[in-house]
């Protein structure tokens, strides 16, 4: 994003507020659900396995990693990896977190198409993630046109995969509370807790999906100008 003021530039601002308090949002609701330990006492690492076991993909392995909120599933190379929070701790935050990983890891081997979609988009995303800046610039100071015609293309496919990846999020996260419960993993009230950690980390795609489309109307207004 640039800050150059048309009149979309209000929304902008409201976008990125919305983000920095989904952030702030959902590591409140992680820190405080990840001091509550459900009753089985089950890691995150176990839920994840015992999860992709019971789908008979018991050979994908469940890997620690460093950081926050860093757990993902990786498609490229089928592995689960669970962040030091989450992986060995058996708290409803971890619980909720690591079926959510394995909820994606079940989609890729469902063939779940807005994942597939998802993934086929990441090089053409990033590329025009990096445009970005360079074609706002490139319009704003030198009116070079071209440039922002060609960051236009290049930011949709961005745009495309912070919309696509809405429905593989809040996919994976009702598959997670739904074997939760129906495995007995988490019971009664524990369900609440990993729910509210799934919709704190739901709302953070939400409001990158929303600076993503701000910027491309943005660009779009950009172009238009200098007609
Ligand atoms: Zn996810």
């Amino acid at each position: 994003m640039l800050f150059f003021y048309d009149p979309t530039f209000p929304l902008l601002i409201l976008a990125v507020v919305l983000g920095l308090f989904a952030q702030h949002h959902v590591q409140s609701t992680f820190a405080r659900y990840s001091r509550i330990s459900s009753r089985r006492r089950l890691t995150g690492a176990q839920v994840a396995k015992l999860i992709v076991s019971e789908r008979g993909l018991g050979d994908i392995p469940v890997e620690p990693i460093a950081g926050n909120l860093t757990d993902h599933y990786d498609p490229s190379q089928r592995v689960l990896r669970l962040s030091e929070p989450v992986y060995g701790n058996t708290s409803l935050a971890a619980l909720g977190v690591a079926a959510h990983e394995a909820g994606h890891a079940i989609q890729h081997a469902e063939g779940y198409a807005p994942m597939a979609i998802r993934h086929s988009l990441v090089p053409l995303a990033n590329l025009g993630s990096q445009l970005l800046i360079p074609a706002i610039i490139g319009g704003i100071l030198f009116s070079f046109k071209p440039l922002v015609y060609i960051g236009i293309v290049a930011y949709f496919f961005a745009v495309a995969f912070s919309v696509v990846t809405l429905p593989v999020e809040f996919d994976a996260s009702r598959r997670a509370l739904r074997t939760l419960e129906t495995s007995g993993y988490l019971v009664g009230e524990e369900l609440d807790g990993a729910r509210k950690v799934l919709k704190a980390a739901a709302m953070t795609y939400v409001a990158a999906m929303l600076v993503s489309v701000i910027n491309l109307l943005r660009l779009i207004l950009l172009a238009r100008a200098r007609d």
